[in-house]
């Protein structure tokens, strides 16, 4: 040991890097009509009649067909939930309390439907199933020690990547941050692009351009390594087909689909930049949604990413979405500080978009100067 330490010190040998050792999600079904076959899925993963499957849906799909389509059975619980709010560390409390006192023994799995709202809700819930104390006291990186309840992510819209990621993102008490931890990644997911029918054009785009801007971002960090490359092209690709290219609807929802997932892998290896370090800010503050305010933020960004900020000027144009205006305009100095101050505290985000000495490249003065063009 004293020699191999000697001839690091010596530069003989390199030190070796500690590398990251990420889980994936190990199973996937794809195809339209793939929901059908959740029943099949679960069925094996039902640890008695006692304890049940929760299936926590997106409040969109309260009334329409897809309860018809959810394999329901014994005494398994169905809950509506609204998407309008990014999801709360209090609110994933409230659902893990309930939980709790309706049932004598912990359920045999969640199964989460909806964007990524709703998809980061039921990771939380179900790492917080198997964890002590508040969801709040897990946002961070690695701070998971046990295992959480078997969980299941059916995306309804594509481009937050939320389905295959390690993170469940969370407006905690202090702080806009994430559970990551190798616990939260979902077991199972089901990607079924039927779902995706019914989602409303702007807020396609909206979320659509989260994927594009995870692509911008990773591909064009300090961060990137051959995975996330690999990942992040096909994703860029895709998304310029999707959004400039000309599909039929049924293509392009497939083909987003994939983007999603591979600019969640992207990221996974890398990270996100600018865009998502001011977003956090912004949503911190005013509670903008995570897609339009990364869209808000993206279009003003061209010294960063000069190529990617021509491309969604493009993508805007094509699909005649108007971006809402002078959304920092009524700020108070206090409010603005504190989005300024949310937003440079993302250091992995700055390190990767800028470098080591990212501080030496950005300025409270400079972001207040974009914030002020929002
Ligand atoms: P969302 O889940 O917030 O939903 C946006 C809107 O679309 C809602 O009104 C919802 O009801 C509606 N909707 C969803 N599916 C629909 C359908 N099929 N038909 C009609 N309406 C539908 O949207 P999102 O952009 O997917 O998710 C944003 C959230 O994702 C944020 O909370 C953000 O922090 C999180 N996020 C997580 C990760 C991650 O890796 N975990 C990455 C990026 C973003
Ligand atoms: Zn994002």
């Amino acid at each position: 040991m004293k020699i191999k330490e000697d001839l690091i010190e010596k530069e003989i040998v390199h030190k070796p890097t500690a590398y990251r050792n990420f889980p994936m999600v190990p199973r996937v079904i794809y195809g339209r009509g793939s929901i059908s076959q959740l029943g099949d899925i679960l069925l094996p993963k039902r640890k008695s009649t006692e304890t049940p499957i929760i299936f926590l849906v997106d409040d969109f799909f309260e009334g329409t067909e897809l309860y018809l389509q959810l394999p329901l059975m014994f005494n398994d619980q169905l809950i509506y939930i609204s998407a309008c709010e990014e999801p709360k560390t209090a609110q994933v409390d409230a659902l893990v309390n309930k939980i709790r006192d309706t049932f004598d023994e912990l359920p045999s799995g969640i199964v989460g439907i909806g964007g990524g709202t709703l998809l980061d809700l039921s990771k939380a819930v179900a790492v917080m199933l198997g964890n002590k104390g508040l969801a709040e006291e897990y946002q961070g990186w690695d701070l998971v020690k046990r295992p959480g309840v078997y969980h299941v992510g059916i995306p309804t819209i594509s481009g937050t990547g939320a389905e295959v990621s390690r993170t469940a993102v969370l407006l905690g008490p202090d702080k806009k941050l994430g559970i990551n931890s190798d616990h939260t990644t979902f077991d199972q997911v089901v990607l079924d692009a039927n779902l995706l029918k019914t989602v409303p054009k702007e807020q396609w785009f909206y979320t659509g351009m989260d994927c594009f801007i995870h692509c911008v971002e990773s591909l064009n960090g300090t961060y990137l390594n051959a995975f996330s490359k690999s990942y992040g092209e096909k994703a860029y690709e895709l998304c310029k087909e999707v959004f400039l290219g000309d599909c039929s609807k049924e293509e392009a929802e497939e083909k987003l689909m994939m983007a999603s997932w591979h600019g969640g892998m992207s990221i996974a290896y890398s990270q996100v930049g600018v865009a998502h370090a001011m977003s956090y800010g912004l949503s911190y503050v005013l509670g903008t949604k995570h897609g339009i305010g990364n869209c808000l933020v993206f279009k003003h960004l061209e010294d960063f990413y000069p190529e990617g900020v021509a491309l969604f000027k493009k993508m805007l144009h094509k699909h005649h979405v108007q971006l809402p205006k002078n959304i920092c305009k009524h700020l108070s100095p206090t409010e603005m500080e504190k989005m300024i101050a949310i937003t440079l505290a993302m250091e992995p985000l700055w390190e990767n978009a800028l470098g080591k000495d990212w501080r030496h490249k950005v300025s409270p003065a400079y972001l207040e100067s974009i914030f002020q063009k929002i």
